[in-house]
């Protein structure tokens, strides 16, 4: 019988950059059409990873701006991140930055499990965001970095596999179970 371990995600970022969208094209495997201004939702996946099991279970968080407190439910208990920005939006890139400190701050450890998601990577032509921003900004964290698109349901499965992965990484690093 594998083993199943739980881990918790909360996927940050500003408003309307796509973290409903990834979230559910990820567990319902369907791009949603409109805007839906999300308060907080809550999504649960199984994911087997080689010998391991996860169970995934996904906070989808109501978008954060510059001026936004982190609450501790963001903080504790919480394994992983998923920070989003839209490739279309300079100042959701910018979010993220302010975003990670307070996230560092509030862990107070030097690693801590992010993947970086630049999303809309379909609309590119309206692009503020060019790819190598935010490979180097990930790089700069040590975090893994990717380009989505949720509408093309373009690499949404392995936003979430990656998470997985680093929280899987670090833990490793810090000898815990
Ligand atoms: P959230 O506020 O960050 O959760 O963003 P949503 O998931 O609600 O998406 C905001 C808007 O962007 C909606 O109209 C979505 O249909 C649209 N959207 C989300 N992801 C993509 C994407 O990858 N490409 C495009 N073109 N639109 C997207």
């Amino acid at each position: 019988m594998p083993l199943v371990r739980y881990r918790k995600v909360a996927i940050l970022g500003y408003r309307s950059v796509g973290k409903t969208s990834l979230a559910h094209q990820f567990v319902e495997g369907e791009f949603l059409e409109g805007y839906d201004p999300t308060v907080e939702n809550t999504y649960s996946k199984t994911v087997t990873l080689g010998k391991d099991e996860f169970h995934l279970h996904l906070v989808d968080t109501a978008g954060q701006d510059e001026y936004s407190i982190l609450p501790y439910s963001f903080i504790i208990g919480v394994h992983g991140y998923v920070l989003v920005y839209s490739v279309t939006s300079l100042h959701s890139f910018q979010i993220i930055k302010s975003l990670y400190q307070k996230l560092h701050e509030g862990h107070g450890k030097t690693r801590l499990p992010v993947v970086l998601v630049g999303n809309k990577a379909d609309l590119s032509p309206d692009r503020e965001v060019q790819l190598i921003q935010g490979k180097k900004l990930a790089q700069s964290w040590g975090a893994t970095f990717m380009e989505s698109s949720a509408r093309e349901n373009q690499l949404t499965q392995d936003v979430f596999i990656k998470v997985i992965q680093e929280i899987v990484r670090v833990e490793n690093s810090y000898g815990q179970d």
